[in-house]
């Protein structure tokens, strides 16, 4: 039944923020997929978590149009999120909510699910937020380089605050409507710490590994491709072709998630020895 009632909120969700033009038609049919899993295996906890990312993230990319005017075309999409942002983001958190269906009793699925969304939460703050920092983000792999806002691997002292209290949004709701069992204070310590860390490793990624292009007509560095915002054709700059934004999103949460669980596993362990 209550999957029922979570394909309804879902889609009726999914639609409004189609309307509101924060999804594309794909991105549209990924999050009811999306929600229907997470509202309807879940529940009302998972579901506010969910949309505490979906509201805060698509409200920040509005915000500040008029500072990032000119930065968006460095990002390869625009503020309508298609399917491919949408699995990006809420993929791990997906399927944390499906194992939760196996193992009802457990706290890990919570963890896991919680941890992915403050993952991906920290790094869209840090990304949206990041861009109003004073002075040019510095690249991660070499902090004495400063870099173009926006560009991918650099960072900023506002936007690593940005991930840090993307993070804690997240976190803080995670442990006060734990659906399992009464979460302690050191695993909002927890969740806030394997977010903001995946929100770095995002950035490593970004400087390292990432599929970057170049755009010849305006000679300027893009996650775009094929085609840049001009028309033109982009060149493959560096980076492995496959690992675009979308699965570099994917990672982040999948690595907020991992890095949660196996503190939550050592300490656990630690605690039993
Ligand atoms: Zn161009």
């Amino acid at each position: 039944m209550q999957i029922i009632y979570g394909f309804i909120i879902a889609t009726i969700t999914a639609f409004l923020a189609y309307r509101a033009h924060s999804l594309n038609k794909s991105g549209a049919f990924a999050a009811a997929f999306v929600g229907t899993i997470i509202f309807g295996i879940g529940g009302w906890q998972w579901a506010i978590l969910l949309l505490t990312f979906f509201i805060t993230s698509s409200g920040l990319s509005r915000a500040f149009k008029k500072r990032k005017e000119g930065l968006s075309e460095k990002f390869s999409k625009g503020h309508e999120r298609d399917a491919g942002q949408v699995f990006g983001n809420g993929g791990v958190a997906t399927l944390f909510a499906a194992i939760h269906a196996f193992y009802p009793e457990s706290i890990i699925p919570w963890i896991g699910f919680a941890a992915s969304l403050a993952a991906v939460n920290a790094d869209t703050w840090a990304t949206e937020l990041g861009v109003l920092n004073p002075t040019p983000p510095r690249m991660i792999t070499n902090l004495r380089k400063r870099v173009e806002k926006g560009t991918s691997g650099g960072i900023s002292l506002w936007g690593t605050l940005a991930s840090l209290l993307g993070s804690i949004v997240i976190a803080m709701p995670a442990v006060l409507l734990s659906p399992t069992a009464t979460l302690s204070a050191n695993y909002f310590l927890l969740i806030t710490a394997a977010g903001t860390a995946a929100s770095l490793f995002d950035s490593l990624l970004g400087a390292t590994v990432q599929a970057m292009y170049y755009c010849p007509t305006d000679k300027k560095e893009t996650e775009k491709h094929p085609l840049h915002t001009c028309g033109t054709q982009t060149v493959h700059l560096r980076g492995w072709k496959w690992l675009d934004n979308d699965w570099v999103n994917f990672a982040c949460g999948a690595f907020g998630a991992v890095i949660a669980l196996v503190i939550f596993v050592i300490a656990l362990y630690v605690i039993a020895v």
